[in-house]
Formats: C-alpha cells, sequence, structure tokens
C-alpha cells in the first residue's frame, strides 16, 4: 500500500544506471497513451502517470513526446519531486506539467495514477457557470465533486495557465481534494485520478464523454435529469470493477500497433 503523506525529500538520486522497470507496467503505460490519443482525450499534448507499486514515492511517465507516440523506451521514474532518479535518464526532456503528478501522489495515498489532459468537450465546462455533473452511469465518479482551479488566485494574472512548478502542483492537489477523482482547470482541462491505471483511463474518458452528452442533452431541451448522489456513488463502486472490461480491448488494440 502506498504510503500516507509524503512530506520527507526525495530519497537521493542514484548515480548509476540500476532500475529495471516492470514490463508489464510499461507496456500498461504505453497502451493508456496510445489508447487517450486515439480516443480523443489526450492530443499531441498530455501525459499519463503510474504510481511504481514496488515503491510509493517514485512513479513512471513518458519522456516528454506526443501520447500517441509513446513507446516502451520512453517511460522513465521519477519520484515525487518529479524529478528523474536514474542517471541513464539524465538530460532527457520532461514534460513541464509533470507536477501535477508527483504532488498529486505526495497527498493522495489512495491515488496510483494520474491524467492530465486538455480534454476537448470538456473545457467549456472550466469557463463557463454550467456545472459538469454525471449524467451517464459510467461516469458516477463525477458525484464525487469536480473541483475547479482558478490559476489566477494562485498565480496571479499573465500565466499560460499551465502548471509549471512544485507550488502550483500542490495547489491543485490541494484543489482536487481528498475525495474527488477530477479536478478540472480553467481554461486548459482536467486532471483524473483513479485507483490504478485502467481506471483512471475510464474515468479521464467517461469525462469527456458525460461532458459530450450533457452539451448534447441541453440542446434537446433541459432540465437534465443528472444522477442522484447516491446513485452516483453506487455507480462509481460498479465500475471500479467494469472499466477492466474496456481496458483490455484498449490495451490489446494499442499494444497490437506495435
Ligand atoms: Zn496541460
Amino acid at each position: 500500500m502506498p504510503a500516507k503523506t509524503v512530506s520527507r525529500p526525495s530519497a537521493p538520486r542514484r548515480n548509476a544506471s540500476s532500475y529495471v522497470l516492470d514490463r508489464e507496467l510499461v507496456d500498461d503505460l504505453v497502451a493508456a497513451n496510445r489508447t487517450l490519443a486515439r480516443l480523443g482525450v489526450l492530443d499531441a499534448f498530455g501525459h499519463i502517470s503510474v504510481r511504481d507499486p514496488r515503491d510509493p514515492h517514485r512513479y513512471l511517465m513518458s519522456r516528454s513526446i506526443a501520447p500517441e507516440s509513446v513507446s516502451a523506451g520512453d517511460i522513465l521514474l521519477l519520484d515525487l519531486d518529479s524529478q528523474t532518479v536514474d542517471s541513464k535518464d539524465e538530460g532527457k526532456l520532461l514534460y513541464r506539467e509533470r507536477f501535477i503528478h508527483g504532488e498529486i501522489y505526495k497527498v493522495r495515498p489512495d491515488v496510483n495514477a494520474v491524467v492530465h489532459s486538455h480534454s476537448p468537450t470538456v473545457v467549456p465546462f472550466t469557463v463557463t457557470r454550467a456545472k459538469l455533473r454525471p449524467l451517464l452511469h459510467n461516469a458516477g465518479f463525477l458525484g464525487l465533486g469536480v473541483p475547479l482551479f482558478e490559476i489566477r488566485k494562485h498565480a496571479g494574472d499573465g500565466t499560460d495557465l499551465m502548471i509549471l512548478t512544485p507550488n502550483l502542483g500542490k495547489d491543485l492537489a490541494k484543489k482536487l481534494g481528498k475525495d474527488a477523482a477530477v479536478v478540472l482547470m480553467r481554461g486548459h482541462g482536467d486532471s483524473v485520478v483513479g485507483p490504478s491505471l485502467p481506471n483512471a483511463v475510464f474515468r479521464a474518458y467517461y469525462t469527456e464523454i458525460n461532458a459530450r452528452q450533457q452539451l448534447a442533452a441541453l440542446t434537446i431541451g433541459g432540465p437534465i435529469n443528472f444522477m442522484s448522489r447516491a446513485e452516483a456513488l453506487t455507480s462509481n463502486d460498479a465500475m471500479l470493477k467494469a472499466s477492466a472490461r474496456p481496458w483490455a480491448l484498449w490495451r490489446k488494440r494499442a499494444l497490437a500497433e506495435g
């Protein structure tokens, strides 16, 4: 089990190339990247990480390339300060917003995977009064809360809206809170978390789908009959198990692409 809140300094960086990553987990992460790119959640930007089950103070993530292009050789190991830990990875280009991942892992021991995307249909819900709410049973996790991160409150006016520092990563993780699965990022996208990589991929996809369906429902007349909180929570529990089915399909398809 992951440790509780990690406030200690990260482990000393190794000088030798000594880490052999779990091949199955690497393949999972490759498949997750390609899948969410194919499904339109990720474009040339965005990134996915998974906590290292052998060391909860570390996580795996691709070097900075388009998610659709990720292969096994691109996967790196980072500490929770979002720095590489293996000497062979020094100098590689890292995702500039990787602090989203490390800082969430520090404060959410229940989280083992994070997806940050610019999920296109979600963005309108970050800049209007419309609240993203669960109407589709697959998206019951939205009933855990959908907080909105306003970067101006933390970094003032004039930023590029990106999470480029550890402190902004901390602020975002704080806004996500203890229970939510999704935090919206104004004018930018969202960050989605899950207890497993398959579940985080599932949630990122169905956050986008629920947003599409909410917009569609509005065009044919409201009010929308959203899921109740009780329904959302029950559905979330069911989908934690059910997400294995689409994941098996997505993974097989993604890795068949070579
Ligand atoms: Zn971003």
